[in-house]
């Protein structure tokens, strides 16, 4: 989308161009009321210990599902809901609904105590106040702040504008967990691990995915995650597809990981069912081996 506003600023512009505006335009309009229409939606993917295979967490992602477009990829519409300044809203919608989700998963014993849910947080809301309106969420629903883990982006960390930076003490002295998204993908130099207190990280799929085949990517993987732990970071491998990448992370000490090796990201009820279903089947074998989660 981007390109083809470039592009039609220039002397290329093509039919192919035009339809990809047409479409742009198309998405920007309808995206505009999506939020109000209730097409938004969240999926939910386990965050799996690799040792016991327990489910300690999950990622919630957006999902919407657009009546005239059919569902779009959060890929697709998250840039343009940052260009349109809808992230703003969206945001605060998607931080409410995961607060409300886990309060409600804590009071039904779907999840336990420790379980955590980790939200998206897109660079432009990293604003000063997005903290009040995070602790406010957590305070209505009753949840401790270490419950919600916040994903943000080396991009974010890369904006050295005073605003971003208050932003940024504002939420670490809440006490959310701030967890460092598609890590090793940005082009920021590692001097913020040193300014910034950051909880864990979460290494990008480009990593993980030959890590059984390439020596070279299981070196800069066991270096993450020496750097983690000296650091107190904790890590999560994310983008996990096959037993062998499960077993070569185990391997290398990596303790958590997400992937479609255990499951996708869930629809809400499918999600309930299967966090119930593991606590169900550990509760009736508690001192028997991890089944397996798929
Ligand atoms: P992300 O935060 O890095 O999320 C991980 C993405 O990897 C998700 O894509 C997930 O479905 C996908 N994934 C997980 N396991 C596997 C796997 O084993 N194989 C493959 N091929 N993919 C896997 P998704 O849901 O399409 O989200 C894409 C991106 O959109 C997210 O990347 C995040 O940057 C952004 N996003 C999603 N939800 C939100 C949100 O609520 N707010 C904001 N600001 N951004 C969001
Ligand atoms: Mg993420
Ligand atoms: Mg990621
Ligand atoms: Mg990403």
């Amino acid at each position: 989308r981007a390109k083809a506003v470039q592009r039609g600023s220039s002397v290329v512009f093509d039919e192919s161009l035009r339809a990809d505006l047409a479409r742009g335009a198309q998405l920007d309009s309808e995206l505009r009321g999506a939020l109000g229409r209730g097409e938004l939606s969240l999926a939910f993917q386990p965050v799996v210990d690799l040792v016991s295979e327990r489910i300690e967490g999950a990622e919630a992602l957006l999902r919407w599902t657009s009546p005239q477009l059919g569902v779009v990829a959060p890929s697709d519409f998250v840039p343009v809901a940052e260009d349109l300044g809808l992230i703003a809203p969206i945001g605060a919608w998607v931080v409410e609904e995961v607060c409300g989700t886990l309060a409600a998963w804590r009071d039904e014993g779907v999840v336990d105590g420790d379980f955590s849910l980790a939200v998206n947080v897109s660079g432009r809301q990293v604003r000063p106040g997005f903290a009040a309106l995070v602790a406010d969420a957590l305070a209505r629903h009753g949840l401790p702040a270490r419950v919600l883990h916040l994903e943000i982006t080396e991009s974010v960390l890369l904006d050295e504008s005073s605003c971003t930076a208050l932003a940024l003490d504002e939420l670490l002295a809440l006490g959310t967990p701030l967890l460092l998204d598609d890590f090793g993908t940005g082009f920021s130099s590692l001097s913020y691990l040193h300014r910034l207190p950051l909880n864990g990280l979460k290494i990008d799929k480009s990593f993980v995915d030959q890590v059984s085949s390439s020596g070279r990517l299981r070196t800069l993987v066991a270096s993450m995650l020496a750097m983690a732990e000296g650091l107190h970071m904790s890590v999560v491998a994310e983008g996990v597809e096959t037993q062998e990448v499960a077993d070569t992370l185990r391997g290398l000490g990596c303790r958590r990981a997400q992937g479609y090796l255990w499951a996708r990201p869930l629809p809400l009820e499918e999600f309930v069912a299967l966090a119930r279903e593991r606590r169900q089947a550990r509760s009736s074998a508690p001192a028997g081996p991890p089944t397996t989660l798929s």
